[in-house]
């Protein structure tokens, strides 16, 4: 497989060096692009927030959004790749180990692809997930390499049977381990607003504007785990699980247990618009 690693198409052999501030301090922000059929989907919106992530903490790359698409076509055409993804990562460079800024420092820029199908099965039948406290930093806006808080919460799903875990701070529904997440209520769409405490997906950005195009009230505003539980339908969005039903929620059902009709409407308008971006 080749990867770019710093201005060159490479072997996936090449390495990174041990002073990369990312590995150190986890020192970057990263993205993840998908493409169906060999096309990128939204690509445009994921590099504008890599390039607003990197902003934030003051990292300069010195690729602009086309830049970057221009490079995942490149790797997409020579790993071959129909459907999968692309992994993006900026790191701000190495420099020897300190926790200030380094002056002078040349960010490291990684992208690689991976083939992945769209999860039909979980998809259709909806998944488990289980709540866990959301003890994670203050800038969840930003796409940082940290995720310790997040891969902490993630196993602890997996360790329960479940494939999801929704965070909660304050006894307010943030967002899942590596998702957004939605609930429905009587016909209206909800989820926390897009600030400090969630990241602003992509696909949830999608399914905003599909709820506006279908007239389904889209409402962004807090709620807490009792309207979790008492949900008509619960779902959660990403780049990776598209619109994912919940159907399940620390062992107990979401509604009757089953995939809800605004979740299936969602699910049906997202694989037009996946169709639409191969036209
Ligand atoms: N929140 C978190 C914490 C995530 O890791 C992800 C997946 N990247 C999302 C939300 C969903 O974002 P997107 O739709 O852009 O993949």
């Amino acid at each position: 497989m080749v990867i770019f690693l710093n201005g060159s198409y490479v072997s996936n052999d090449a390495t990174i060096s041990y002073n990369d501030r990312g590995i150190q301090f986890g020192d970057g922000i990263y993205e993840v692009v998908r493409v169906y059929h060999g096309e990128l989907f939204t690509a445009t919106e994921h590099f504008e927030r890599l390039v607003r992530s990197a902003a934030e903490i003051a990292i300069e790359t010195e690729y602009t959004t086309q830049d970057y698409i221009d490079i995942c076509k490149q790797l997409i055409a020579k790993n071959n790749i129909d459907n999968g993804t692309v992994y993006i990562q900026v790191t701000r460079g190495d420099a020897p180990r300190n926790h200030a800024y380094p002056i002078d420092v040349k960010p490291n820029v990684l992208l690689y692809t991976n083939t992945s199908e769209r999860p039909m099965q979980d998809m259709q039948q909806g998944i488990k997930a289980i709540t866990a406290e959301d003890f994670r930093w203050l800038r969840c806006d930003i796409k940082s390499l940290n995720l310790l808080g997040n891969i902490m919460n993630k196993q602890k799903a997996v360790t329960a049977g479940a494939k999801e875990a929704i965070q909660i701070r304050n006894g307010i529904v943030t967002e899942g381990a590596s998702s957004n997440v939605f609930i429905v209520k009587e016909g209206k769409i909800i989820t926390h607003p897009a600030n400090n405490f969630i990241l602003n997906g992509i696909t949830r950005r999608v399914i905003k504007e599909i709820a506006d195009a279908e007239s389904i009230p889209f409402e962004e505003v807090t709620f807490d785990e009792k309207a979790l539980k008492d949900a008509d339908e619960v779902f959660i969005s990403s780049t990776s699980l598209e619109v994912m039903p919940v159907v399940e929620i620390d062992g107990e059902n979401v509604g009757q247990g089953q995939v809800g009709p605004v979740t299936k409407l969602l699910q049906s308008k997202f694989d037009e618009q996946i169709i639409t971006n191969q036209a």
